[in-house]
């Protein structure tokens, strides 16, 4: 690996550092508990419902995120970050910069039927 190799993986590893600790935060149990012991009146009840489906969703979006970081810095460990997990191509540096916890390159991830992660943000 040579220098400017491992200086990015550096990189790489600090971001991926810095968004598993937000993304710890977010998933704080805390966040999930909203009634506590305050029940609800039967007036907003369905509000109560409906923020909780809400903060459900979003948990589990920001877990499914989590997942995908982990697995990132294992891949900086063993040296197979940045390859595509799909075709086994290198993952662009344009893709990696917008999203650092991509496991496959933009040809896999937007190829229907493939199952990657895929985000808005990288298909530019
Ligand atoms: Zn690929």
């Amino acid at each position: 690996m040579n220098t400017t190799r491992r200086q990015r993986s550096a990189v790489y590893e600090h971001i991926l550092k810095i968004e598993r600790e937000r993304l710890l935060a977010a998933l704080n149990p805390s966040h999930v508990q909203i009634w506590g012991d305050d029940v609800p009146s039967r007036n907003n009840e369905a509000a109560v419902m409906h923020d909780q489906f809400l903060s459900l969703a979003v948990n589990e979006l920001e877990l499914h995120k989590l997942r995908q970081v982990e697995a990132s810095l294992e891949r900086l460990r063993n040296g197979t970050y940045g390859i595509c997990e799909s075709c086994g191509q290198r993952i662009s540096e344009k893709r990696l910069r917008v999203l650092p916890w991509a496991n496959a390159c933009l040809t896999c991830a937007t190829r229907p039927g493939v199952r990657a992660d895929t985000h808005e943000l990288c298909r530019s």
